[in-house]
């Protein structure tokens, strides 16, 4: 059940912040109430559902007219704030009921010279069912719950079983100016509902109070959980909160998968180079419950639980059966082809009704399901990935409460189809260009302290979707900190037996695969060879050099695997080649390091597989910390500054500068077996 959450006290304090006058108070607190809404992930997911005031405000004349604040396109109810909400005349908006058709260019024309305020953003694609309806508060949501209620083969007969004269049901219409005239038909032939129902598409409840119409739609989602709960004798498996370890299969699968999902992006886009999607793998209860149902073959041929769901996840998800996720990557062409080979004639059997000449979006599938394992979600990044997996899991929800309860009949292809290529739905994910990495997976060892941390977050600020190493939690915890969401990581020690191994293991059951590995992490030793430890050398080797070859091995695996080349970057040191007095402990295993950089991208090279690497000297950081940076300046009789700068820029050299290093090196497409220096000058560190 969900829980009602209105809290008179916040309620008063958010209205007692609006300013002095009735309707400021009156739309503070529907902001209020609609963040509540679009706080309960049951509810609203993703920029889905809307909320909108009827007002009374001052034009700049000072006259009163009567507004509609709506929610504007594009923003998510958990954030809302008043900003979010234009101000429409409503009179204008009314007139335009009139009218027998309105396309939606003259539609929203009409609608952004209504807008009080023009810099406002552009209102909902359901701004007119708010306006044809005259409650004051009205709030709209597509909850998974109440998308199995709208698609039941006999949804109307339901709804009067639930609601009796409380509720009316309104046909599917693609949202805009025709689906607001008939909601306000439906409404006006039974005035006294509280809300809606719209077939195969969601709820709308209206209030005399913000509370009323937020504590409406808790009411009405409840009664609708509450009769599926009994006709069905009980709930499905919950979605898990965290994420469960993935199983060992999937871990070898998703590279293969991901590899295969590559070429046909590859094939679609014409681009050798074109980055492969991220994966965002589920297993929790839930899915592995729906996916050993018996007819979940069939159920996967049925579509989608809403249009809305369409433009991001497409109509119909790609099964992999168990045969063919043993088969090796050969099994899974065949299947993604056949998938593309579907939907490309989905697309050709339906462009034809447009006026419009549409082009066909990539073919490739939103959702995975993998028989008996769990479901995938497929994006262009992380965040892309995540959404299509969320509503992957919903959408199992609404078939498994609708099959189970009279039947999951949503929307016929074609009117899938319509929404999947309307415009409108299509400036909803927004047409901004990929960022540079975007797509691509960076693994960073060592990634909490100062050189591993600066060079995550220049990937990250570059698209990249960057997994952490660190031998630290709490350096762990700082790094994922600053990088915030669509990043993940892992604590250990990478020079424990298998630690290679787990930690690419963990970065591909979280994104689906590698691209870059950004070998970092390194620990410097002193002492003179001539009496120095031999347990310390070994230390230092493992970590040195032995980690770096671990994960090198580790990684090859995956991109070989992918079948779409991919990096190495090393962290080498200038002590690989310009030896310091008492840092042979350290210049010994880098020397190695460096060595072993030319060797893979010797070997790797055929394979696409680019290995490079950078010399860095004196940048502060757990290696060079101040109280040695002191010691040092000290004992050469300078200040720290003046140690910092010594080089040839005279210039200090930050961890910065190394991470856009890296960078520019993963960058350069064509350049392998290379160490780029980054020490302001120093010739005896200067390579041939
Ligand atoms: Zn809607």
């Amino acid at each position: 059940m969900i829980a009602n959450r209105w809290d008179d006290e916040a309620a008063t304090k958010a209205a007692d912040a609006a300013p002095d006058v009735s309707a400021a108070r009156d739309l503070a607190l529907q902001v209020y109430a609609t963040r509540l809404i679009g706080a309960d992930r049951a509810l609203v997911q993703y920029g889905g559902g809307n909320s909108s005031v009827k007002l009374v405000q001052k034009d700049i004349f000072g006259r009163d007219i009567n507004v509609l604040r709506v929610k504007g396109s594009g923003c998510d109810l958990a954030d809302m704030d008043t900003a979010h909400m234009p101000a429409l005349r409503l009179e204008r908006l009314l007139e335009l009921r009139r009218l027998d058709a309105l396309s939606d260019a003259d539609m929203y024309n009409t609608l952004r010279g209504a807008m009080l305020d023009a810099r406002a953003p552009d209102p909902s694609v359901e701004t007119l069912l708010h306006a044809f309806l005259p409650h004051r508060f009205i709030n709209h949501t597509h909850a998974t719950v109440m998308l199995a209620l709208a698609d039941l083969p006999d949804a109307a007969a339901a709804v009067a079983e639930i609601f009796g004269p409380r509720m009316a049901v309104v046909p599917f219409f693609k949202p805009g100016f025709a689906l607001g005239k008939a909601a306000a038909k439906v409404f006006e032939a039974n005035p006294d509902v509280e809300g809606l129902i719209l077939l195969n598409h969601g709820h709308f409840a209206f209030g005399a109070s913000a509370r009323q119409g937020y504590e409406r739609i808790i009411e009405h989602t409840n009664m609708v959980i509450d009769w599926f709960q009994k006709r069905r004798g009980g709930w499905p498996a919950a979605r898990c909160e965290k994420r469960p370890a993935p199983p060992q299969q999937a871990q070898e699968l998703l590279p293969l998968l991901r590899g295969a999902l590559g070429d046909a992006q590859a094939e679609f886009s014409a681009d050798r180079d074109a980055p492969m999607p991220i994966l965002d793998l589920r297993t929790g209860p839930n899915v592995r419950e729906f996916l050993a149902r018996s007819d979940m073959v069939e159920l996967a041929g049925r579509g989608v639980a809403t249009p809305d769901h369409a433009i991001r996840i497409k109509n119909l998800p790609l099964v992999l059966r168990s045969p063919d996720m043993a088969a090796g990557k050969g099994a899974l062409t065949v299947a993604i082809s056949t998938y593309v080979a579907d939907y490309t004639a989905c697309f050709q059997r339906n462009r034809a009704r447009h006026e419009r000449d549409l082009q066909m979006l990539a073919p490739l599938p939103g959702v995975i399901w993998l028989d008996g394992l769990g479901l995938i979600g497929v994006g262009r990044d992380a965040t892309a990935a995540a959404i299509a997996a969320d509503m992957g899991e919903e959408n199992m929800l609404a078939m498994t409460l609708g099959e189970d309860c009279g039947g999951f009949r949503p929307l016929a292809e074609a009117d899938l189809f319509d929404m999947e290529y309307w415009a409108l739905e299509q400036a909803k994910l927004g047409a901004k260009p990929a960022p540079k990495f975007a797509g691509r997976v960076v693994l960073v060892t060592g990634g909490g302290g100062a050189i591993g941390l600066a060079s995550a977050a220049a990937f990250a600020a570059r698209g990249a979707n960057v997994f952490v190493v660190d031998l630290q939690e709490a350096a762990l915890a700082r790094a994922l900190e600053v990088l915030g969401p669509g990043h993940d990581g892992l604590a250990l020690d990478i020079t424990a037996p298998g630690a290679a191994a787990r930690a690419i293991g963990a970065a591909v059951a979280r994104f689906g695969g590698l691209d870059i590995l950004l070998s970092n992490a390194g620990a410097a030793w002193t002492g003179e060879m001539a009496d120095l430890d031999d347990q310390l050398l070994r230390k230092s080797f493992e970590l040195n050099f032995f980690a770096h070859q671990t994960f090198a091995k580790a990684a090859a695996r995956v991109f070989l695997a992918q079948g779409h080349g991919g990096q190495i970057l090393f962290n080498v040191s200038k002590q690989a080649v310009n030896p310091g007095k008492g840092f042979g402990a350290y210049g010994l295993p880098k020397a190695a390091t460096f060595f072993l950089l030319r060797q893979l991208a010797l070997e790797l090279g055929p394979k696409g597989v680019r290995v490079n690497g950078v010399n860095a000297d004196r940048i502060r950081s757990g290696l060079l910390d101040d109280a040695f940076i002191r010691e040092r300046a000290k004992a050469r009789g300078i200040d720290e500054g003046t140690y910092m700068a010594g080089n040839l820029i005279r210039r200090e050299v930050e961890a910065r500068h190394v991470a856009e290093a890296f960078v520019a090196l993963a960058e350069a497409e064509r350049t392998t077996a290379h160490v780029m220096t980054v020490d302001g000058g120093n010739i005896e560190a200067a390579l041939r």
